[in-house]
């Protein structure tokens, strides 16, 4: 058809709204709507540490796409973006190419290394589906291949993670729940498996206050886990750690490494200029000198005007860019205003594991343990209503209602 072409590539928290809300808020004859993703089902990026621990399943925390979002309106396709052609408006993937009038990048992450030696190579990353269910999988394994009988070193049953930031921090809590379900399958001695977490800061989840830091290292210690904070990791190898700046080696069977995001590489390959690990667009999303393109969520960086830093990069932000991005496609659409973007924040919850969890809601109000956590399952929850109505979270939600 002539009518205007949108193109959603990635199909994650942004990608997903923004394409939700394109949706339900333009005349079918206003434009088309393609949104393209490597899988046909989109996952909860923020449950992944769970999925890369075991204590959650890979189909617990997918969705399938054509079940949320409306396929008479959308046209779904399924296939993995290579590389942008921006000044020819054309988008290359794996198995053919689309051309676009307005394009939306929500690609997510990658980990990024910060160049320090053997991550890339060596160390397990909790990236998508596939990729903690390979950690889930790998740990299971050492645990298998120990009461088989076969040879193992002393070191197999250790599970060392580098970075106690958030995710970091999340992933040994739910590790302090699961490990003891696989010390008491394979019949091995809990005291066997040591869980390290090594951190280069001085404290864990840097910008966290100090007493919800205190709060989460004490439950996570009493659950067995171990902290090297203060350590920078010199080098990762096959089987471990080179830290801090007496380069002692740490031996593990299993290395995960949760340093730190910068934007999917198809952006940086596609030439865009990148600052920090990702691209920073103008406040009404979209890129500098690129009037058709958008770059939200994990890809982009949105600057606060007010004290010049950028807006925190996680799935809440992503959701209320996909609102702005979706409401300025349609303002372009229709030859109207743009909006700036601007940030709701409504707190940030970790879980530790199991029923624990800490942070903070609305004005800094401070949440511990099996409250907090009820506060997690709800916002969980409200994202599955958000992007799937209320037969999504009766199927997969984590509130039990009944
Ligand atoms: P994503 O949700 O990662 O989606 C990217 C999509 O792009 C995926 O569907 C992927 O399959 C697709 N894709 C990737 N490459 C290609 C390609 N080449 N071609 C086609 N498709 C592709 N944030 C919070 O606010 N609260 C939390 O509690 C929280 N917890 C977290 C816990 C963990 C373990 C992690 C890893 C992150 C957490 N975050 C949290 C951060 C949050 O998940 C991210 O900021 C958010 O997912 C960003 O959304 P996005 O849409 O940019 O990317």
């Amino acid at each position: 058809s002539n009518k205007p072409k949108i193109l959603v590539l990635g199909a994650g928290y942004a990608g997903m709204m923004t394409t939700k809300r394109l949706s339900q808020q333009l005349r079918p004859d206003e434009a088309d709507i393609t949104l393209v993703n490597k899988h046909n089902y989109h996952y909860l990026t923020t449950w992944l540490h769970e999925v890369a621990a075991g204590t959650a399943t890979p189909n617990s925390s997918r969705v399938m796409i054509s079940d949320v979002i409306n396929t008479k309106r959308v046209q779904l396709h399924f296939d993995a973006v290579v590389e942008i052609k921006k000044d020819e408006q054309r988008v290359i993937l794996e198995n053919g190419e689309l051309s676009y009038d307005y394009l939306v990048i929500a690609l997510g992450f990658e980990t990024a290394t910060f160049g320090i030696p053997g991550i890339k190579e060596h160390a397990l990353k909790i990236e998508n589906i596939d990729s903690s269910r390979h950690i889930r999988d790998h740990i299971e394994f050492q645990f298998a291949r120990y009461s088989s009988g076969a040879e193992t070193s002393e070191d197999a049953f250790n599970i060392l993670v580098g970075g106690a930031g958030f995710t970091g921090i999340e992933f040994v809590g739910e590790l302090a729940k699961r490990v003891p379900e696989l010390c008491k399958e394979y019949n091995i001695d809990r005291k066997k498996v040591r869980i390290i977490n090594v951190e280069a800061a001085p404290t864990i989840l840097p910008g966290f206050d100090d007493d919800l830091v205190e709060y989460a290292q004490n439950s996570l210690e009493e659950r067995g886990i171990e902290f090297r904070i203060g350590a920078k990791i010199q080098e990762c190898t096959e089987d471990g750690f080179i830290i801090g700046d007496d380069h002692e080696k740490v031996n593990a069977g299993t290395v995960v490494w949760t340093g730190g995001v910068q934007a999917n590489p198809v952006v940086s390959q596609s030439g865009f200029d990148i600052i920090k690990g990702k691209v920073t667009v103008n406040n009404d999303l979209r890129v500098p000198n690129h009037d058709n393109i958008f770059i939200i969520g994990d890809c982009s960086w949105v600057m606060d005007k007010e004290n010049d830093r950028p807006f925190p990069a996680n799935a809440q932000s992503a959701i209320q860019e996909a609102e702005t991005c979706a409401t300025n496609i349609k303002a372009l659409l229709r030859k109207e205003a743009l909006q700036d973007f601007s940030f709701d924040y409504k707190g940030t919850v970790a879980s530790l594991g199991g029923s624990d969890a800490m942070g903070t809601i609305f004005d800094d109000k401070k949440l511990y343990g099996m409250k907090a956590k009820a506060m997690k399952n709800v916002i969980d929850d409200r994202y599955l209503y958000l992007v799937g109505g209320p037969k999504l979270v009766l199927k997969k939600g984590k509130v039990k209602f009944f």
